[in-house]
């Protein structure tokens, strides 16, 4: 299998290459050069998800040097349940918080760290990942290359701005993950690390890997999870199931498409967006116009500028087509928080993401939905107790990393102070 860039200016690369650039180097984003498809007939139905992921990654790694260690990697990432809870007849939701950071980016991280941890140095620069943060995905790459591989990991967060509990999993990994609280914006975190890359000092010091949501190698388990849990849900209910996933960046978005592409019996992926349009602009308009991102409840969905967008036009180049296979809805902050007010009375309880999935639901009346949960409402616990009027009972891995003392250094938004400041 081979990779090409959605921007078509690049070699066709293997998966390890792609995994290993992130980005292609003409700033598009790696899509599979063609599909391979299952059937219902050997899709593994009866297999535990780690097996079953292996067989449906299998062909997209098939001539890289990762294929071989394939199944063992997925052993080694899937160490936690992905539970398909079924809520009413036509509705479940799939639970994608039960990894170590409570939110669904800990299989893409921990996939992501076991393969680039067999993928052979370029060089022999000291390897370092970097990721800017406004939440949920430092704390999931730090997690997981903590505890699969030694690639030291730096770490940039907007000073005060994200919550208490997120930061304690963004600063108490130890020595091999430095935070940094960066006097400024998330903009201005992504900005030193697109700095970084572009540096020749830095450069020349480092291997460096970025492990934002458009690498390859995050997108593949989460199509994965998709064929996982659509098969579940067609076997349950002899019906092809359409999700319904709160988007941001889009990854999880384009990687249930793929599933569908590959033949998993899904009828329709419900793009639900927070007061961010620019997605639901495009289904009205036909235009594509990325827009200034809005602040809202659910922080890690407020992109006005999703990046993954670019691998569902690349799949779904016109339209109508694209509506064929999915629709999208915005929801406002007062619909999320009048969804989890309102389901704590039917039990249950949503972080602000998963709610507007939960809200658009409601729109619905024909077919077999699954609700994609993002993550646990734990995480969000000054938005959620107050509308459900009592605590979130806090999940075992959380509670030991709130006991872990917090390590992180406070610099003003400028790479030189990072230089500096740094401890590899
Ligand atoms: C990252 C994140 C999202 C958005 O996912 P994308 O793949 O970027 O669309 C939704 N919910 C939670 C909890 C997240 O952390």
């Amino acid at each position: 299998m081979k990779y090409i860039s959605t921007r078509g200016k690049v070699d066709p690369a293997n998966a390890s290459l792609a995994i290993q650039q992130g980005l292609a180097k003409d700033g598009g984003l790696y899509v599979p050069e063609h599909w391979p498809h299952f059937e219902m007939n050997d899709s593994p139905k009866a297999l535990g998800f780690v097996d079953f992921s292996a067989r449906v990654m299998a062909p997209f790694f098939e001539g890289d040097a990762l294929a071989t260690s394939l199944a063992q990697i997925c052993r080694e990432a899937f160490t936690f349940d992905l539970p398909l809870r079924q809520l009413d007849a036509k509705t479940s939701v799939l639970e994608l918080f039960h990894g170590p950071t409570c939110a669904f980016k800990d299989f893409g991280a921990r996939f992501l760290a076991l393969c680039s941890e067999r993928i052979p140095a370029a060089s022999n620069k000291q390897k370092l990942v970097m990721v800017a943060t406004s939440g949920d995905t430092g704390g999931a790459v730090a997690a997981a290359f903590c505890s699969c591989t030694t690639t030291p990991v730096v770490i940039l967060f907007p000073k005060g701005m994200v919550s208490a509990r997120q930061e304690k999993q963004l600063t108490s990994w130890g020595q091999q993950v430095q935070a940094f609280a960066v006097r400024g914006s998330f903009d201005d975190c992504q900005r030193m690390v697109k700095e970084a890359f572009l540096s020749s000092a830095w450069q020349s010091r480092f291997e460096l890997l970025s492990a934002n949501s458009i690498n390859l190698g995050r997108l593949l388990p989460q199509m994965a999870y998709f064929a996982y849990a659509s098969l579940q849900s067609f076997v349950r209910t002899g019906r092809a199931p359409s999700f319904i996933i709160p988007s941001g960046n889009m990854g999880n978005s384009a990687a249930a498409l793929w599933a569908k592409k590959i033949g998993f019996p899904i009828e329709k992926v419900i793009f639900a967006h927070n007061a961010n349009k620019s997605v639901l602009n495009y289904f009205s308009t036909g235009q594509w116009q990325p827009l200034p991102t809005v602040a809202t409840l659910a922080n890690a969905m407020d992109v006005g500028r999703p990046s993954n967008f670019e691998r569902v036009l690349h799949l779904y180049p016109h339209l109508k087509d694209l509506q064929n296979v999915s629709s999208a809805v915005s929801v406002s902050d007062a619909e999320i928080r009048k969804t989890i007010a309102e389901d704590v009375k039917l039990g249950h309880i949503w972080c602000p993401h998963t709610a507007t999935a939960a809200f658009a639901r409601r729109s619905y009346q024909q077919g077999n939905f699954i609700l994609v949960a993002t993550a646990h409402p734990a995480k969000f616990e000054t938005i959620v107790e107050p509308l459900i009027g009592k605590s979130v009972e806090i999940p075992e891995q959380m509670l030991e990393i709130l006991a872990q003392p917090s390590l992180s250094k406070e610099i003003e938004a400028q790479l030189s102070e990072l230089e500096s400041s740094l401890a590899v």
